[in-house]
């Protein structure tokens, strides 16, 4: 799809456990910017699944930073729009969906593994991703049954994945892309023990479900793209454009996270600096 082509819709999507900073304005930056080039529809999605550490304090004031920096939505949790609800934590019935999907099709499997057991059968000592080591595969052939026999009734749905198959894709920012299913990343949990979908699933089921034709996020997410891959093929979903931006460090070059207050938007805005002046940084 060029640019000018209106059927684009592009996708805000923060999370409310902590007040945005910089880093998140210049991704989201991006995204707007490339909506308004293609004259299409931004959409703001409130990623608030992760209950932990979600308080509602921050939803409000994420959509304040948001406005004050600038952005401006044409579809959200304040805003409404025909692909509502845009809140994460008001769509289960379309993960619950999603997960019954998957299970029908033979794509995912109960896993009672705790962190510690992952890390002690881990395949390889440094064979690990983002989300630590890569999973040894320990519940991939337990039958239901072994399942519902043990002591904890506590599990999680795991994602298998086609082991040696290359996932590839085009990134629109960093070009070619390629992972091994089973080298780079094993099978990922698609729900968690706490019976909420984990982001990989709540990420691919949303942008379907609002049509996005893009998206914009940052480069941490890269090797995720290759398992959301996996899942938009089979939920049956035709997958959109992704662009990866690179991710801010600080003045050390550490990543920028949201325990760096003092380049949270809401502290820079209350030392005097205006959404103009930080763009001009970039
Ligand atoms: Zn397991």
């Amino acid at each position: 799809m060029t640019p000018g082509n209106s059927t684009y819709r592009g996708r805000l999507a923060p999370s409310p456990t902590g007040f945005l900073h910089l880093g998140h304005a210049r991704t989201f930056w991006v995204a707007q910017e490339r909506t308004r080039a293609a004259r299409g529809k931004l959409v703001l999605r409130n990623e608030d699944m992760d209950a932990l550490r979600f308080k509602l304090e921050f939803v409000s004031a994420m959509l304040e930073d948001l406005r004050w920096f600038g952005f401006e939505w044409q579809e959200g949790p304040d805003c409404c729009g025909p692909f509502g609800p845009y809140n994460q934590s008001e769509r289960m019935q379309f993960y619950r969906a999603a997960l019954e999907k998957l299970r029908a099709g033979g794509f995912t499997y109960p896993c009672t593994c705790s962190r510690k057991d992952i890390q002690t059968a881990a395949r390889a000592p440094h064979a690990t991703d983002e989300d630590g080591p890569i999973y040894p595969g320990t519940c991939r052939s337990k039958t239901p049954s072994t399942i519902n026999s043990q002591p904890s009734t506590r599990f999680s749905w795991r994602f298998r994945v086609p082991d040696g198959e290359v996932i590839s894709f085009r990134d629109e920012n960093c070009g070619p892309q390629q992972f091994t299913a089973g080298k780079d990343f094993g099978d990922f949990v698609v729900w968690r023990q706490d019976d909420a979908p984990a982001y990989q699933l709540a990420v691919v089921v949303d942008d379907a479900a609002m049509q996005i034709t893009e998206v914009v996020r940052g480069a941490d997410l890269l090797k995720s793209t290759a398992r959301q891959l996996l899942l938009y093929r089979a939920l049956g979903f035709p997958p959109p454009r992704f662009f990866h931006c690179p991710l801010m460090t600080d003045t050390a070059g550490v990543r920028l996270a949201k325990r760096h207050d003092a380049l949270s938007l809401r502290q820079l805005r209350a030392t005097g600096a205006t959404p103009e002046a930080l763009r001009r940084l970039w």
